[in-house]
């Protein structure tokens, strides 16, 4: 057998996980439990699911259950189930490495921190360390499991040192049986092999487990009188009890979420979020409802309080448990969460489903899509009466999400309009939201002016918002890239339209005897086109500019400049729209040069200038020249020429 054993190494970063979680100063240590409880839940869960179909897959091992088995003397604490177990390669795959998309940003937020010799609740939570949680408190981890329906069992063993051995071992039932080595502990630690102190972990975060969680206890029991020794007038000489040992039952199993809403306690509703959620933080709000109608379900939904690292990879589970009947059904429920909404994490228990239901069923299904219908409103609810500070709080973690819905859900477009929140040119850096916008704006203006952009700064100082500001109108900064597809969809709020402050003429009302100008300009501009080689498809007097010479701008339906930037970088094909050169007619540069051009059209100065004008436009949108030396050569010869005027 031994011959057989072999020794891998973990992956880098599970060695540097490892590596924090053993010396980890962490204090709620207990939490172990909790995570290899609810890791054994989940198995269990499988093999259920899979016996609905397949009942043989149990064959005489239908009692489903999790034993923990604690031995004072060894210091060893066991925790086995009969749930799906693991092939060698599924051990391979998932203890020893750290199966989650995250793990790229997890490493960053490692390198980050470079703090490996204490670990932070809050890495924890944000990672979410399962199994390894377990090497905060052992010197060593062996893990047998077999497969339903398998011949042999696998043994993994590993002292959290770098490497792990695997091995082919008999195992009699199926499941999975980790047996802990426990660290010495210090006086004041819990002992994790003592009764009572496994009780209260137990009782505290796997309470609602859905499957007994047994222990063997220690108990009196009453010798039956037959078997009591006895004097001569059948009065007991001897003991009347006698120790036994039972398999006793630790959680309630009740599931909190039948449960009334005041026979929960707030540590409870956490606890279970905990559990579904495998996040560590706590919570941010959460809903828990009771719909009795036509049809009657459960639900009890939370938010989290932080966006999890993988929020945006498209493999990113949904996070709602489907039960029925308080018989868990599937986790990863997508027909009851929209996109948008998918950071939701919670459980809906349908009693009108049918326990075979199939994901084809539920696309189909009328109940579903009622249910999920009335479950985003109440949450459109409870995010709308949130208080201002909690709201942000859930808006800068998953606000980017949520204005999805606004182009992805035609019918509830208005309503996630109202809980967007954006950045203003007047907000100073506070988020405000389109109600409050419009209650903002000036008596003369019509609409809501909205910049893109890829920063707020940047956005800040466009010299496109120049005449705005002029008029003292605020305007929306939109620095995120769903903002284009967002103004795309909503183009009014409130009986009044969104209006781009970069694409197209800004009516103003600024200059209105405007047009006898600009055919004086005309001449000049042209001659300006002429020596931009093809870059812009016209040239003409600004609505944008105040202060500014130049910038560039779109016709009413072109594409805006961070739109194309964000499709460029998506390596999309696309032709490049030209784009339209706006100078500022009232600027002494354009003046002058306009003198000069009339005086001497063959200047040579007056071609660099042009392009100069370009180049100035370009930049000040924070975009990247063709050709940079041009530009420090045409500036570095302005400035001699300056300097020695
Ligand atoms: P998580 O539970 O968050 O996925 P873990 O590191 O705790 O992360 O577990 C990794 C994977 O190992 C699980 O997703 C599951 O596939 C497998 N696993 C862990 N414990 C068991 C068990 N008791 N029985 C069967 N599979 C298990």
């Amino acid at each position: 057998m031994d011959a057989k054993k072999e020794t891998h190494q973990f992956k880098t970063e599970v060695q540097q996980l490892l590596k924090l979680i053993i010396n980890s100063m962490y204090s709620n240590r207990e939490i172990f439990l909790r995570e290899l409880i609810s890791n054994a839940s989940d198995a269990i869960d499988k093999i259920r699911i899979n016996s609905l179909t397949n009942p043989e897959i149990l064959g005489d091992d239908s009692e489903f259950k999790i034993k923990i088995t604690p031995d004072g003397i060894k210091k060893t604490l066991e925790i086995s189930d009969n749930g799906i177990g693991m092939t060698q390669d599924e051990v391979l795959e998932h203890i020893g490495t750290i199966a989650k998309s995250g793990t790229a940003a997890f490493l960053e937020a490692l390198e980050e921190s470079k703090k490996l010799d204490t670990i932070s609740p809050e890495l924890i939570g944000k990672f979410g360390i399962g199994f390894y949680s377990a090497f905060m408190v052992s010197n060593s981890i062996t893990l047998i499991t077999k497969p339903a329906g398998a011949e042999k069992a696998t043994k993994w063993e590993s002292r959290g040192d770098g490497s792990f051995t695997i091995e082919e071992v008999e195992k009699e039932s199926r499941g999975t049986t980790i047996t802990l080595n426990l660290k010495k502990r210090e006086e004041d630690e819990q002992d994790f092999t003592d009764e009572l102190t496994i009780r209260s972990i137990i009782k505290k975060h796997s309470d609602f487990v859905a499957y007994p969680i047994v222990m063997d206890v220690e108990k009196d029991e009453q010798i039956p009188k037959s078997e009591q020794l006895t004097d001569k007038e059948g009065k007991p000489i001897g003991a009347t009890t006698r120790k036994v040992t039972q398999e006793e039952t630790l959680n309630s199993m009740k599931a909190i979420w039948a449960k009334d809403k005041k026979d929960v306690t707030d540590e409870e509703y956490e606890e279970f979020y905990k559990h579904i959620s495998h996040d560590w933080n706590p919570s941010l709000a959460r809903i828990h409802m009771k719909f009795e109608g036509t049809t009657e379900y459960n639900a009890l939904l939370y938010i989290p309080s932080q966006a999890p690292v993988d929020l945006f990879m498209p493999e990113k589970k949904h996070g709602i448990h489907l039960y029925c009947k308080r018989v868990f059904i599937m986790d990863d429920c997508k027909e009851l969460m929209p996109e948008y909404l998918r950071f939701v994490k919670g459980v809906v228990d349908a009693s009108d489903l049918n326990l075979n239901v199939s994901r084809e069923i539920l696309q189909q299904n009328s109940l579903v899509r009622n249910i999920r219908k009335n479950l985003v409103k109440k949450l459109f609810e409870l995010l709308g009466n949130m208080e201002k500070e909690q709201y942000e709080k859930f808006f800068n973690e998953f606000g980017q999400i949520l204005k999805i819905g606004i182009y992805a859900d035609f019918e509830n477009k208005n309503k996630i309009a109202e809980l967007a929140r954006y950045q203003t040119t007047k907000s100073s850096g506070e988020l405000v939201s389109l109600k409050d916008y419009v209650s903002n704006m000036k008596p003369d203006q019509k609409e809501i002016y909205y910049i893109t952009g890829e920063n707020i700064a940047a956005l800040l100082n466009s010299p496109h918002l120049e005449q705005l500001k002029e008029k003292d109108y605020e305007v929306l900064l939109m620095a995120d890239p769903v903002d284009e597809w967002v103004v795309q969809s909503l183009t009014e709020y409130d009986g009044k339209s969104l209006k781009s402050a970069e694409i197209g003429d800004l009516d103003l009302d600024l200059d209105k005897k405007d047009s006898e100008k600009k055919e004086k300009f005309t001449s000049f501009f042209d001659f300006v086109k002429s020596n931009l080689e093809d870059k812009v498809k016209e040239v003409k007097p600004s609505t944008h500019l105040k202060e500014s010479v130049a910038c560039l701008s779109g016709d009413t339906n072109d594409m805006s400049s961070y739109m194309e930037k964000i499709i460029k970088a998506s390596g999309q094909k696309y032709s490049e729209t030209k784009r339209v050169l706006e100078l500022n007619a009232e600027h002494p540069v354009i003046s002058t040069m306009k003198e000069l051009f009339e005086k001497n059209r063959e200047d040579k100065s007056l071609k660099d200038y042009s392009k100069l004008l370009f180049d100035m436009a370009v930049i000040s949108e924070g975009g990247k020249l063709d050709n940079p030396a041009r530009f420090s050569k045409i500036m570095g010869d302005l400035m001699a020429t300056a300097l020695n005027g």
